[in-house]
């Protein structure tokens, strides 16, 4: 009985402790990694649509930054990007770093919970957050 009584205590304990972490894990809210594949004379993102579709971005405008940050050419195949030359993962993380930084990332409260609105030749990144609005370049 007091053993059954223990456990009982722990279990309880438990569900406790679980109902305080799990709503700050849940809120927060995820960049999605790219999935990078380098073969010759090649550089796939697989999973770009994905990314894009997390990001609630607009897969060619990812692509065409990509392409003009890097001076190659690609195009997206499927889910994926393909970019007709070889470069490191880490080159792609920095320039989806500086995409980021520059088209998803509100400036003022750092959320990603935000979108893009096109006004003329330029971009406003509207958080959803905070309330911000950044205008942006247009990616030429
Ligand atoms: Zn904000």
């Amino acid at each position: 009985m007091v053993d059954g009584g223990y456990d009982e205590l722990y279990l309880k304990l438990l569900d406790r402790a679980y109902a305080v972490i799990t709503p700050k894990v849940e809120r927060r809210r995820e960049l999605p990694k790219l999935s990078i594949l380098v073969q010759p004379k090649k550089t796939i993102i697989q999973n770009f649509r994905e990314v894009a579709e997390r990001l609630n971005r607009d897969p060619t405008h990812i692509a065409r930054f990509f392409l003009k940050e890097l001076a190659l050419p690609g195009n997206i195949e499927g889910n994926a990007l393909v970019l007709y030359a070889e470069r490191s993962p880490r080159t792609l993380e920095a320039v989806y770093e500086r995409y980021i930084k520059l088209y998803v990332e509100c400036p003022v409260c750092h959320s990603i919970d935000t979108y893009l609105v096109k006004e003329g030749r330029i971009y406003v990144l509207v958080c959803t957050a905070c309330g911000a609005r950044t205008p942006r370049k247009g990616i030429s």
